[in-house]
């Protein structure tokens, strides 16, 4: 496909008798943010690791920004940026320096690397002196120059692994607006969160589940998808023990339930015995037709359907 920043055909990684990517294919395009969900454990870093170049699959090909997963590392390196799970930045190097070495590291010029710099500290509006030590900045702060030092060598396609896992609600909508903004300007951003608030802005996601692909579509299409019954939400009006709920979870004509502290979000099937257990409920629950959220389309996708 021409238009792919990222295609992966039978893609396969195994360690051992372990398959920890089990064939997967599919295809980010030029200038999308790519949202790739899972479990812990499900296959999203591995998949990363091979499509910076880290790792070669056991099976399966691919490409990233043109070029073949077999072309080697250091022609998929230059055209990738990757900013990994765990914090890549020098704590006790100042955030100049950190830049600066990454720059000789990826051996860009240095009138280039200066000139790359200051326009990725503008777009991150980084107001602080280049001389602070990584280790004085907040945490949301040292994610937003981790992401500058990703993107320095001006990369086609950005892998960001949970890049926001432990900073603030504010840190991570700054840094959202900031991957929006680098797929406005072009940029391809594959990028893993736990987060649904975040992968609802994504254009697409793949949600994986022990190393497969279960659905890929857009956060709109995925809940149509899969939830295909109408859903609605119970609320208690009286305490009631989990253990009372067995029978609901465990009726026919409900084919998804999932507690919500005391708010429960049931599927009904569209069956007779569906809207008969409907009015039934209505008797001892407030019940409200509601659309579903990814994080229904998380539980029921990748945490396994219910029923
Ligand atoms: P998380 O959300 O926790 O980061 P993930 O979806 O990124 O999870 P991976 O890190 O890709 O998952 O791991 C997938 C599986 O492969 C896990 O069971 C992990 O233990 C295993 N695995 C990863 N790297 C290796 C390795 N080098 N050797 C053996 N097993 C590995």
């Amino acid at each position: 496909m021409k238009d792919s920043a990222v295609e992966v055909q039978n893609l396969s990684v195994r360690f051992g008798d372990f398959t920890a990517v089990d064939s997967i294919s599919f295809a980010v395009r030029r200038g999308e943010v790519f949202g790739f969900l899972g479990a812990n454990g499900a296959g999203k870093t591995t998949t990363i690791r091979v499509l910076c170049g880290l790792l070669r699959p056991s099976a399966g090909y691919g490409s990233v920004a043109g070029v073949a997963l077999d072309a080697g590392e250091m022609a998929i390196k230059a055209r990738v940026g990757y900013m990994s799970q765990k914090f890549t930045l020098y704590d006790d190097l100042t955030v100049e320096e950190n830049l600066s070495f990454i720059a000789g590291l990826r051996k860009l010029d240095p009138a280039v690397y200066a000139k790359r710099r200051d326009s990725i500290l503008a777009f991150i509006t980084f107001q602080r002196p280049l001389n602070a030590l990584i280790r004085d900045l907040p945490g949301g702060i040292k994610q937003q120059v981790a992401l500058a030092a990703s993107i320095l060598h001006d990369p086609e396609v950005v892998f960001l692994d949970e890049p926001t896992a432990g900073v603030t609600p504010a840190a991570r909508s700054r840094f959202w607006a900031l991957i929006r903004d680098l797929a406005r300007q072009g940029k391809t951003i594959f990028v893993t969160t736990h987060y649904m608030d975040e992968a609802e802005q994504c254009d697409r996601i793949a949600l994986m589940r022990a190393g497969q692909i279960v659905a890929l579509d857009t956060p709109a299409r995925l809940k149509a998808e899969v939830f295909p019954e109408q859903l609605f939400e119970l609320e208690a009006v009286s305490p009631v023990h989990y253990g009372d709920m067995d029978g609901l979870r465990d009726h026919p004509d409900v084919a998804f339930f999932e507690p919500y502290g005391m708010r429960f979000h049931v599927a009904l099937r569209k069956t007779v015995g569906g809207e008969n257990l409907r009015r039934e409920l209505a008797s001892r629950f407030r019940v409200q037709a509601i659309s579903p959220t990814l994080e229904d389309v998380f539980i029921r996708t990748v945490e396994g359907e219910r029923r």
